[in-house]
């Protein structure tokens, strides 16, 4: 099936991300919220990042425009029930998601893609709440989804080979990379990337080095573009903690186990960028 109109629930960060991204590639996307204010923000989100590609001189003005005009705003889900494709990216929680899927399952016609943007929800799981788990797949993409190449496409248990690629065909067209995997806890993205932040925040506590030693350790000899404590505070370490206890009780292993700096930080509110200091302060 090809896919031709898209919806997008939830405006938030990862949201206007992905509507912004399918309409610059010319697809009709609905955008999905709860409230008009947080469909606005998201709309308002887009049309500032594409002010920056004008800025840049990587789009016109008369791009700019098109391309807001292809995402319409809306607080009804059932918005939705024309696409042929549903990306959900509302809060990281199982009953919130399975709420949605539901509704759109009984909205949606019956060959229609449903995908959500979790980063550690099973797959498998969400699709087993609705009545096409063939048709039910994981597109995770990463912030900031215009910039970053990458889509984690996640199979889950009955996932169809016919849903994978089409799912991966469309990347394409977005042009992301698409890199399939299989639904287990944390994917590939986040089941290595969160034991590197996790043992770099066990540096800390331990004394190994400074938080500004251990990134410059990464940044300088393992080419990261940011240390592991920089990027747990971009991240959120109230993320970090929460992907990482899934890792940890997703797959039964003590290696996954959150350090207890990390926990006492996020038990301080200490949460990183968004609250002004995690393993550095912000300017808020
Ligand atoms: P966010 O908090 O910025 O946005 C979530 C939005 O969903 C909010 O605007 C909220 O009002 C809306 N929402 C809540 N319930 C809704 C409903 N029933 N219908 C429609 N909208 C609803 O969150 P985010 O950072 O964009 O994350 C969204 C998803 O993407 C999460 O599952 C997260 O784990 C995943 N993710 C996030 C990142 C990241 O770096 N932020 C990266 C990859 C994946």
């Amino acid at each position: 099936m090809e896919v031709k109109r898209i919806a997008v629930i939830g405006a938030g960060t990862m949201g206007n991300g992905i509507a912004q991204v399918f309409a610059h590639r010319g697809y009709p996307v609905v955008m999905i919220d709860i409230k008009d204010s947080f469909v606005e923000r998201g709309i308002a989100a887009i049309e500032k990042s594409l002010s920056r590609l004008v800025k840049k001189e990587a789009i016109s003005e008369a791009v700019k425009a098109e391309v807001l005009g292809r995402i319409k705003g809306s607080t009804s889900i059932k918005d939705a029930s024309s696409a042929d494709l549903v990306i959900e990216a509302v809060l990281e929680d199982f009953a919130m998601k399975t709420k949605v899927f539901k509704e759109l399952d009984g909205l949606l016609g019956k060959d229609a893609i449903l995908s959500t943007n979790t980063s550690s929800i099973s797959i498998t799981a969400l699709a087993a709440q609705t009545s096409r788990p063939d048709r039910f797949i994981g597109m995770h993409f990463m912030n900031p989804v215009p910039v970053m190449k990458l889509v984690e496409v996640i199979r889950g248990l009955a996932t169809s080979d016919e849903t994978i690629a089409a799912i991966v065909d469309l990347s394409k067209k977005l042009d992301k990379v698409p890199v399939e995997v299989n639904d287990y806890p944390g994917f590939v993205s986040n089941r290595v990337l969160l034991p590197m932040i996790n043992e770099a925040v066990y540096c800390l506590m331990e004394g190994v080095a400074s938080a500004e030693a251990i990134d410059d350790v990464m940044k300088l000899g393992m080419n990261h573009p940011l240390g592991p404590l920089a990027l747990a505070d971009l991240i959120g370490l109230d993320i970090c903690l929460n992907i990482l206890n899934v890792l940890y009780c997703g797959l039964g292993d003590p290696k996954y186990r959150a350090c207890p700096l990390l926990k006492k930080m996020v038990d301080a509110g200490y949460l990183g960028r968004k609250t002004g200091r995690g393993f550095y302060t912000y300017e808020k």
